[in-house]
């Protein structure tokens, strides 16, 4: 068999979407829209503007803000070299040599990234490639020896060679607080009126195992108030719109949890944390393997545990509310009766944690119905020194992140989702003089704000209204030679199977009074 036969016989693949990504469909891409739409709504009336982030920012953005040590940034992101030049890798061993310059040349000149990591594999490189070029050309009747000493110069110098970064690390944004503070800064918006209130939407990415309401590309929408005092009517007006969008969008049985854990000092949380510890080592045994680690690396994460068995135990630990300063601790009976004013809903929950220092004060989430386990919405709250890490001035923050698959998915679940959208009108024309006007009709109804369908090729009437009930239409308009030359037009109601003669100027009038 030839070649191109052999081709032609071979199934061609079929691509499926990757692990943990998917298509939104109709119609429950009018739900998606739906719920943006009352986003862009509701936070406009609360003052708020959008800003749309790029997808992938450097690495290291993430790794600061979000926190190199967290589930996220040590081994969720989607990290890939971002490079700027047009550098030939080379494919002969005869090019090491003029390679190995280039990249030495544009490590000086600062055009690759200058990192500490960078400089040493270049300098491994180089050191590999020395002790090749010394093994190299001995021409025939080599001993064993030489050649083994060949092989392993070659094999590093390429292993090295390969390992050169030649542009920056960047990654597809697992969140995107850090965006936000990254342009925050980067515009000079500490020179706005404060606080800046921003929002934003779309998508993110975590490689993180798929299931129900966990996805590996999966969407937000999430404010941020930048900047300003770090007033208790901020953290509760900023809950209030949460809880107006989410009672806008219909959603059922929400539920919002509130904390507060202080801040990074040793009279507040620090010493809260050393507390925790003390009393964590106490019954480190009956705890499992990852509490106990968490016992010397972050103690509150320990007070996230789902194990079933963990519960009785950290039922009986003390509680951060005991142990807050006396700012703290009027910050947040303040957010409490600012909550009230508003008529705002809470339950207080003290084991709702963030594992980051600069983390401070309220804390947030809110949880809805049919999700099962996944059934967080919403996660946010307060900070402080972001921005500052990020080299920006001292600048408050507060912010929330709402899952927007687990709130569609509760949505529909609650028999809130969209129906198919079927057409208003759909034309049955038959004839090429009809088929000239209804062109003509389907462009004034399309005008005039209904859904026409205009099907591309003559059927029989039959088959039209048979088409026509498939795709939900309410009226079929039949355009034959008789209507055209009368004028006259016949409506079709396909619900009641009543028809009526209505002129092109009263079919419009009509439809739109209903
Ligand atoms: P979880 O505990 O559910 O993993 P998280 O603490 O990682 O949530 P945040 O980083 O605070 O979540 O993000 C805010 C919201 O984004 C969550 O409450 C959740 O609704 C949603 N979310 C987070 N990760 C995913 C994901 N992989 N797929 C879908 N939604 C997600
Ligand atoms: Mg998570």
């Amino acid at each position: 068999m030839s070649e191109v036969a052999a081709k032609k016989e071979e199934k061609p693949r079929k691509f499926q979407a990757i692990r943990g990504t998917r298509d939104l469909l109709p119609p429950d891409t009018a739900l998606w829209n739906r719920v943006e739409q009352t986003a862009h709504e509701v936070f406009g009336t609360f003052g708020f503007g959008e800003i749309r982030p790029p997808i992938f920012e450097p690495t290291e953005l993430f790794a600061r803000a979000v926190g190199g040590e967290t589930d996220i940034v040590s081994k969720e992101m989607y990290t890939f070299e971002d490079r700027p030049l047009d550098i030939k890798q080379p494919e002969f061993l005869s090019q090491y040599s003029d390679y190995l310059q280039l990249v030495q040349s544009l490590y000086r000149k600062g055009e690759i990234p200058q990192t500490e990591e960078n400089q040493k594999t270049i300098e491994n490189f180089s050191e590999w490639h020395e002790k090749f070029a010394a093994t190299e050309g001995k021409g025939s009747g080599i001993t064993q020896v030489q050649f083994e000493n060949f092989e392993n110069a070659l094999y590093r110098m390429v292993f090295w060679c390969e390992r050169v970064h030649l542009g920056p690390q960047v990654s597809l944004r697992p969140e995107a607080t850090a965006s936000v503070c990254r342009a925050y800064i980067e515009h000079n918006m500490q020179q706005l009126p404060q606080p800046v209130k921003l929002y934003y939407m779309g998508p993110m990415f975590r490689r993180e195992r798929p299931q129900k309401g966990r996805y590996r590309q999966f969407y937000q929408i999430g404010a941020e108030i930048l900047g300003g005092p770090d007033a208790p009517a901020i953290d509760a007006e900023l809950i209030e719109m949460l809880m107006t969008f989410f009672d806008k969008c219909g959603l059922q049985g929400t539920e919002l949890s509130i904390n507060s854990i202080g801040h990074a000092a040793d009279n507040c949380r620090r010493g809260y944390v050393a507390k925790l510890r003390e009393e964590l080592l106490k019954v480190k045994d009956k705890l499992g393997a990852d509490s106990q680690r968490r016992i010397e690396t972050n103690p509150l994460r320990v007070l996230d545990s789902k194990l079933e068995h963990e519960q009785a135990i950290i039922a009986t630990l003390p509680h951060i509310a005991d142990h807050l300063c006396d700012e703290c601790k009027t910050h947040y009976a303040a957010v409490k009766h600012e909550l009230e004013l508003r008529g705002v809903i809470y339950r207080e929950n003290w084991r709702l944690v963030r594992g980051l220092d600069y983390y401070m004060r309220t804390t947030f989430e809110i949880t809805a119905q049919g999700l099962g386990s996944q059934n967080a919405v919403c996660g946010g709250g307060r900070y402080d020194g972001l921005v500052e890490l990020l080299g920006g001035p001292p600048t408050k923050g507060i912010g929330f992140a709402i899952g927007e698959d687990r709130l569609i998915l509760s949505l529909q679940e609650s028999g809130k989702g969209a129906a198919p959208q079927g057409r208003d009108v759909y034309i049955a024309w038959m004839g090429e003089r009809a088929y000239a006007t209804a062109i003509r009709a389907a462009k004034d109804l399309r005008n005039a704000g209904f859904r026409v369908e205009l099907p591309p090729t003559e059927l029989k009437f039959g088959k039209a209204l048979e088409r026509a009930s498939k795709l939900g239409s309410r009226f079929a308009l039949i355009l034959g030679d008789n209507e055209v030359q009368s004028g006259e037009w016949t409506l079709k109601n396909l619900a009641t199977s009543e028809q009526q003669k209505l002129t092109e100027q009263a079919l419009l009038e009509y439809l739109h009074g209903l």
